[in-house]
């Protein structure tokens, strides 16, 4: 994106002089109330151009449905269609998604007809045109701002389907990710972490066991002694058995009790008091 460039609040999206590459991006702010004007749909000459050659990051969520939808565990998601980034100089790992070894490095969920996972497709390909500010700025003023984003080459805004922020993310099923993400969001922008924390190779293991490899944190919930030592509610049991998302909670559980607040979980009783003697 070196080329994005923003323009004030509520501002029109400039029109573009030529319709570039992906890196001609113009990015525009709005307000709450600003409606927007967009419409994606098969008849345009422009359909599934920008399903390619993009550096999309998945989040936790996105792999649950991404795996779930294709029937496979998520070992086996994470090796053939993801890349983990790890940096050298600090950061949690991140997963992105790996395009295909083709002339358009298409993703490899694309076909003539669209997207073959289009139910559960990941949380940026709701999202687009709509671009969420930084979280920290977010956070920081309780509020959330969006801009409008648009590639060159992208034709639904010439369409005329107007929405607002509340709208379009209703449309597009956002709303049911706000609650992992925030959870994800309560470990990741913890501002307390040190760089030695978030770097220790261990941790990092944990993080992307639970955030990325949630049937591997399943085997471990189940087959170690996580359940003999964390006092877990039954009915919690009952529920992380069938459903990947209440285990991600309780995951995010024992990532914040190890890394930020040791009353996010609860020890058992008898191990305290084993440790006490
Ligand atoms: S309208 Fe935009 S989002 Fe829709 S297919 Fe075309 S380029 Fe992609
Ligand atoms: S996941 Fe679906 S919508 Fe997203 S880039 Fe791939 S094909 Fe397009």
């Amino acid at each position: 994106m070196d080329s994005m460039f923003f323009v004030p609040i509520g501002e029109e999206v400039p029109e573009d002089e030529e319709k570039g590459s992906k890196k001609d991006i113009t990015q525009t702010l709005l307000k709450p109330e600003s409606r927007f004007k967009f419409y994606c749909h098969k008849g345009l000459s422009c359909f599934n151009k920008c399903c390619m050659d993009t550096t999309m990051l998945l989040t936790p969520y996105d792999i649950i449905r991404m795996k779930n939808a294709l029937k496979i565990p998520s070992e086996e998601f994470l090796a053939k269609y993801t890349t983990t980034l790890i940096k050298e100089d600090g950061g949690f790992p991140a997963i992105v998604l790996k395009m295909r070894d083709d002339e358009n490095k298409s993703c490899p969920f694309v076909t003539q007809e669209g997207c073959s996972i289009y139910q559960d497709r990941p949380w940026s390909c709701r999202s687009y045109p709509l671009q969420p500010q930084s979280s920290k700025d977010t956070d920081r003023l309780g509020k959330e701002f969006y801009s409008i984003m648009k590639w060159p080459f992208c034709l639904g805004f010439d369409e005329d389907k107007e929405w607002t922020v509340e709208e379009w993310k209703e449309d597009q099923g956002l709303n049911n990710y706000n609650e992992v993400d925030a959870l994800f969001k309560e470990i990741t922008l913890d501002e307390n972490l040190t760089k030695e924390e978030i770097l220790n190779e261990d941790i990092q293991k944990m993080f992307h066991m639970v955030c990325y490899d949630i049937d591997r944190f399943k085997e471990f919930v189940f087959e170690s002694k996580f359940l003999k030592i964390f006092d877990v509610e039954q009915e919690i049991i009952e529920k992380i058995k069938k459903d990947d998302v209440e285990l991600l909670k309780l995951g995010f559980k024992w990532l914040k009790f190890g890394l930020i607040d040791r009353n996010a979980l609860k020890i058992r009783a008898e191990i305290l008091e084993a440790k006490k003697k």
